[in-house]
Order: structure tokens, then sequence, then C-alpha cells
């Protein structure tokens, strides 16, 4: 290959197109890495309508991990305590065949589970859901996204009636008040807020910007206004906030009538949040709760913005629904520059969602429980009326739970790392440990996960094959493999497919490239609320990205499909929104006189998640060489801890230990950890020994961003 080709970048979900060019260029030397492998020089392309050219350090660096660690042959072995042997992938796919058939006979299709990764393609994540949900017959498929935006997922669907954000990027440019909530955008998602920050800059004093967060994060330093909230104490802070605009008359009377139900029970509970309540309750001042509302109030148009810091939380599903409570009240959905906009963690989040990656839910925003979606599945797929289970399957924190009781016999983890990112950490490894067979696929090795797999499967990664992947803003792109597959890799899509053949589901898996993949599933998706019938890759390859909804016949409502809702019908039985009316239960594990600090945990710039490729990157564990905690003066004083002094973190499950970043940008009796390091890049600094599995009942999203723990100053003996 010799020529540019346009891809996606495959860190997180803002989506930046990625233009790359090959390491060997006529009369030039070749470029290399600074491993020494020839480079791909990467930049952002500039006719990508979601990023405009821009890109961040985790983008620009990308192709550093193209080659380093990279896992080439199909590995197997009988026990974990025995070394890997290669094989071919004859016998791995033999032994994986088998298992399923040995397991599904003798303990039943719900002993089988998959659990796949918002890295993904969408042609990954749809023969996935073929092969398990619809050939096996177990909804026993969940993805990573459950740790990440299954709060938003179930947030919408409550409020709207489907999943789906309902805003564009041109919002962050059109909006008279972005409403920041949980979210690190500066170092999470930076470029969306590039975008934002050069907006915000250029009509300073005109346009707002309100962060929400306990921390003083470098996305709170640039806002007009920061509310540095107790942790756990966000719905307070919405509610408390309706309750001015209801008092001072910010409202929008005819788009409650005519659009939404429930807002007078919604009022009854917000009438309990009388201002001096919220803000002794959230730990801000009355003034800047009321500041907050003003804006909110008095902006034409209004743009809130979130991630982890709302989703990962035991009431996840009630905060993004208290959160779109504000928009319905003031009319603020469906036009430029308004909305609730969730920002997707993973790249391909939104198309794991479309393709139906997760255990409620199947293609084509269905839901498993509903007995119409089930038989229009199994009919498009050719499968028996009855074959897809009625009820959800297991959540990933189930299927661990699923490894202790004996319950699950058969494992496959791909493009995931789940001895690193699943909360109680410890908890996870020894029921890993339990797996009697885990297959284990991914592009890299070693990883931490690996060590509990007795099937290593090596994936050819977004590089090296062409699919789709979806974005925040709704956007599709085609990202075309711009490189040979190393070693005996292959696309995860066709590793499921061939599985599926080798079961005997001959007609099912016919495919014979991912542009057929992908023209299947969009068939799905007709007159569904994520309608993509008008796209295909021969289209997105010609005419570049595009958003859906996307119909064949190209009849939208006017502002889409740029903007959701701007009809002001909702996708509910009446089309009218709901008001959702919450009192908060606060965090799921208080602090308390054993355990007397709230831990959070977040993402810094340079890495990304479990570090599976920007651990392999130089610049960027340069930028970031080791994990710390931060710790607020008056909390290090009380504990004789200096800077860089090392402490021990203790919660009620595990211990880490962590060198002091001594800092205001953290309130006092909260402290702030890192989650990128796992047990292969730092001894005792995994953060999720310490968090805790208790998740919301809704969207079964674990509560990975707070729990109560204990410090102490590491003394020499
Ligand atoms: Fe990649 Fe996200 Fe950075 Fe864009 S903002 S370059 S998608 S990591």
């Amino acid at each position: 290959m010799t020529d540019s080709k346009k891809t996606l970048c495959p860190y997180c979900g803002v989506g930046c197109g990625l233009e790359v060019s090959p390491p060997a260029q006529p009369g030039k030397p070749v470029n290399r890495d600074s491993q020494g492998y020839p480079s791909w020089k990467v930049q952002g392309d500039r006719n990508h309508p979601s990023s405009q050219g821009m890109v961040c350090v985790k983008g620009a660096t990308i192709a550093e991990s193209l080659n380093k660690d990279r896992l080439l042959y199909p590995m197997m072995r009988e026990t974990l305590d025995q070394p890997f042997r290669r094989v071919t992938w004859d016998e791995a796919l033999d032994a994986i065949v088998n298992r399923i058939q040995t397991v599904r006979y003798t303990q039943g299709a719900d002993s089988i589970c998959m659990y796949g990764s918002g890295q993904f393609q969408t042609e990954d994540y749809y023969v996935a859901q073929k092969l398990i949900k619809g050939c096996l017959g177990t909804n026993n498929f969940d993805a990573n996204s459950r740790l990440c935006m299954s709060s938003a997922v179930s947030g919408y669907i409550q409020s709207f009636g489907a999943d789906g954000p309902p805003c564009c990027y041109d919002d962050l440019e059109l909006t008279n008040c972005a409403f920041l909530i949980g979210t690190n955008t500066a170092e999470c998602h930076p470029i969306v807020f590039n975008r934002l920050r050069k907006y915000h800059k250029k009509n300073s004093g005109k346009v707002k910007m309100i962060v929400v967060d306990p921390r003083r994060t470098t996305t709170a330093e640039a806002a007009d206004l920061h509310l540095a909230i107790k942790p756990g104490t966000d719905i307070d802070l919405m509610n408390g906030i309706a309750y001015l605009l209801l008092r001072w008359g910010y409202i929008d009377h005819q788009f409650i009538d005519e659009c939404t139900a429930n807002f007078p029970a919604y009022a009854e509970v917000i009438s309990q949040y009388p201002p001096d309540y919220v803000a002794k309750k959230c730990g801000i001042e009355l003034a800047d709760l009321e500041t907050a509302a003003r804006y909110w109030g008095q902006s034409k148009s209004v743009l809130s913005m979130w991630s982890m810091g709302i989703n990962q939380s035991s009431e996840g599903t009630a905060k993004v629904q208290t959160i779109n409570n504000l928009h319905l009240m003031t009319g603020q959905i469906g036009k430029p520059g308004a909305g609730p906009f969730s920002l997707t963690g993973q790249p391909n989040a939104m198309g794991g969602r479309e393709a139906g990656g997760l255990c409620h839910i199947l293609p084509g925003y269905r839901m498993v429980k509903n007995p119409q979606h089930r038989a229009e599945i199994e009919e498009l797929w050719g499968l028996p009326t009855g074959r897809i289970a009625a009820k959800p399957g297991l959540s990933v924190w189930e299927m661990i739970e699923g490894l202790e009781t004996g319950k699950v016999g058969f494992l496959w983890v791909a493009a995931t790392n789940p001895a690193v990112s699943m909360p109680d950490l410890e908890r996870t490894k020894k029921a890993l440990l339990r797996s009697p067979f885990t297959v284990y696929q991914d592009a890299y090795y070693p990883t931490e996960t690996a060590a509990y797999a007795h099937v290593l499967l090596p994936a050819a990664q977004w590089s090296e094959k062409t699919g789709t992947m979806t974005n925040s803003e709704r956007r599709v792109t085609l990202c075309s493999a711009f490189r040979d597959r190393p070693g005996e890799t292959k696309a995860d899509w066709e590793i499921f497919a061939e599985v599926g053949r080798l079961l005997g589901f001959t007609e099912q898996f016919k495919f014979t490239n991912s542009a057929e993949v992908y023209a299947e599933f969009v068939r799905l998706t007709k007159n569904r609320p994520c309608d993509m019938t008008g796209l295909s890759h021969e289209k997105l390859n010609t005419q570049g990205p595009q958003q859906w909804p996307c119909p064949a016949d190209g009849n939208l409502v006017e502002g889409a499909p740029a903007r959701l809702y701007t009809d002001n019908r909702f996708h509910t039985p009446d089309g009218r929104a709901r008001f959702a009316a919450y009192h908060s239960r606060g965090l799921a594990e208080p602090p308390d006189p054993d355990y007397p600090f709230v831990l959070t945990v977040g993402r810094l710039y340079g890495h990304w998640h479990t570090q599976t490729r920007t651990g392999r990157i130089e610049k960027i564990t340069q930028m970031h060489p080791h994990p710390f905690i931060e710790i607020h003066p008056r909390d290090a004083a009380k504990l004789s801890i200096q800077e860089e002094e090392l402490v021990e973190v203790r919660s009620r499950r595990g211990f880490a230990r962590f060198p002091a970043k001594i800092t205001k940008n953290i309130s006092p009796g909260t402290v702030f950890v890192p989650m990128h390091w796992g047990a292969l890049w730092a001894k005792d600094a995994e953060a999720n020994v310490l968090t805790h599995p208790e998740a919301c009942p809704v969207s079964l999203e674990p509560e990975l961003k707070a729990c109560a723990v204990q410090l102490a100053k590491v003394t020499a003996d």
C-alpha cells in the first residue's frame, strides 16, 4: 500500500478523523518509529467534520503502537500454571468449538459468555451478537461499555424512549451556556474541549461555561463557574437548579404542556430542594448555585455534557434523567446549541449500542425483553422462533459472579482488559482464576488479562481491517485498513464468523468481507430510531463520514440528522418525553470513621484506559511516568504526608500505594487516583483494587467513581 488512507482515531469517543501515509515515500528514507519499526505518518484529517484536522497527543502518537508487543499467533495451554504453546488456528478454533458444545449441552447455553469492547468495529459487534444471542441462544454478551456509558443509554431510553445523544459537535460553537458535569473534557475528550474552549474564549462574557466536578480539573480552570460539589450530590444539585428555574420562571410552559409527561410529580419533588439546603448538601456557596441557575435560565441555548462522573454511579440512570429533566423543563433540546450530550468514552461504544452490544439489547436499538423485537431479529437472521432468549443476559459483573459460583463454564474476552478495569479487582482476579475455560482475543501480548487465559487469539487491530465506527455525535466513519496484517492475525468478526460456521451455522455466516456484514446490519436498522439503511461502506468511502439517522429514502424531519427531536416528538408511545422525579440515595459507600475519605478515580490526558496501547508509547509514558494520589494540603498535614511520599490507601476490599501529589485542586476529604495502571505497569498501584461493584439497578453500571478509603503514610520500617 502506498497511498494515504482515511481512518479514525481508535481511542476516545470524540472520533477524530486521521489521514495516514505509508512509511516509504518515493525518494525519501523509510520513516521509522522510536523502536525502529517502519512507521506510518499520522495527521488529523482536515476534511473530517467532527475534528476538522485536530488530534490530541494520543491520536498523534498512535503509529508508535502498531508493531510493539503484538500477539501474532494463536496460543494455548491446558492450565493457567503452564506456559503457552503456539498452535494453529485450526487447533485453537477446534478447542473453542468443542468447549462451547460441551458447555452448551452439559450446563446450557447460559453458561457461555462473551465480554467485548468499544474498540470493536460495528461489524465485529454485529457478528458477535449473531453468534452469541442468535445462534447460541444466550444473551450473555456484554461489553466494557457497561463500565462506561450504559447509564447514558438507560437514561436516554427512560427520558426519550430511545437511546442516542440528540446533539452534535457543531452545538459546541452555537451554545450560549455549556454545562459540564462529571466530565474532565479537557483531558478525556480533548478535541471536543478544544472546539468549546476556542469558542468560549472568543465569546468571553457572552457564552458561559459551568463545570461541576469535585476536582479543580483543567476543564474546571477554563470555566466561568466551577461548582466543586461533594461526590455523590449531583442529583441534589440538579434538583436545586430546577427549583430555582421554576421559582424564577425560567421554564418553557408550552414545551412542558405539549411535549412532556409527568411534570407535576417532578415539580413536587424539586419543591423540596430550596437553595440553602442544596448549597449546604453539595458543599458549595449559595451564590454559586444561584449563578448556575441564572446562567442556565437566561441562556438562549444550553448544552450539557457529561461522561464517567455521572455514568459510573449506583444511581447513574437517575443522574442522566435528572440532567434530561433540566433540558425538558426549559425546552432546551432539539435546537442548535442545546441538549443533553453524553460524551462516549470509547471510539465505537456508539456502534456497540447500534449493533445491540450489551446483554439487554439487540441490533437496531431493540430490547431483549420485547417479543416483537426478538421475533424481527430471528426472522432477519433466519433462526427459529424463540431462539433468542427472552431474558437479558449477564452483565459483566454478573459474569464475574457466575465464575465464582461455577455457573459460567466458558468465557470469551475480546479487545478489553478486565484484569485492570473491573471494580473490586482482587475479587475479579480470583474469579478469573476459577474460569474453567477462558479465550482471550486481543491485538497485544502481554496484557494483565492474558495471564488468565487458556487460549490466546491474535486479533487484527483497527489499522489492519476495514470497518465502521460511530462517534459521540452519531457520525459513522469508515476506517480503511492501511497496513498488512501482522503474523496470523484476523479481524474479530472473521473469528466469530468462523466459529459460527464450525458450529454448523453456515447460512448465518456467509460473509466474505466486512462490507457485506455492514450491509446486513444496516438492513436491521430500517425504521428504527438509528435508521442507517442509507449507509454502506461504499457511500462512506466516497462521501465521507455520515450522521444517522440516515434512512435509504432520505426522508428526515427538518434539523435532522444533526440533531434529534427537532420536531419535539420523542420515541415514547405517546411521543412525549418523560420527567423523572428522584431523590438521591447518595454514594453507595459513603465515608465513615473507619474509611473517612472519598476516593475518586479518573483519567489523564495522555493515557488511554489500561495502557494496552499507550503504555507502549514512549512519549506518553514520559508524560505520565507513574500513578499518584492527589490529596488536599489540609489532609496531608493532618496525616504528616509530604509531597512524593508514599501513601497507602485502603478500602474494604484491598490496598494500593501511590506517591502523594499535594494540591488544592482536590477538596478536603476527597482524594484522586488515575485508573490507568495495572499490574503490568506498576506494583501495588491498581486503583480498582479499591473500588466496589455496587451498580445502578437500571443500567447495571458499577460505581467505579467513588468509594470510601483510609490513608496512611508508608514509613520505612
Ligand atoms: Fe483520538 Fe480522542 Fe484524541 Fe481525538 S480527542 S485524537 S479521538 S484520543
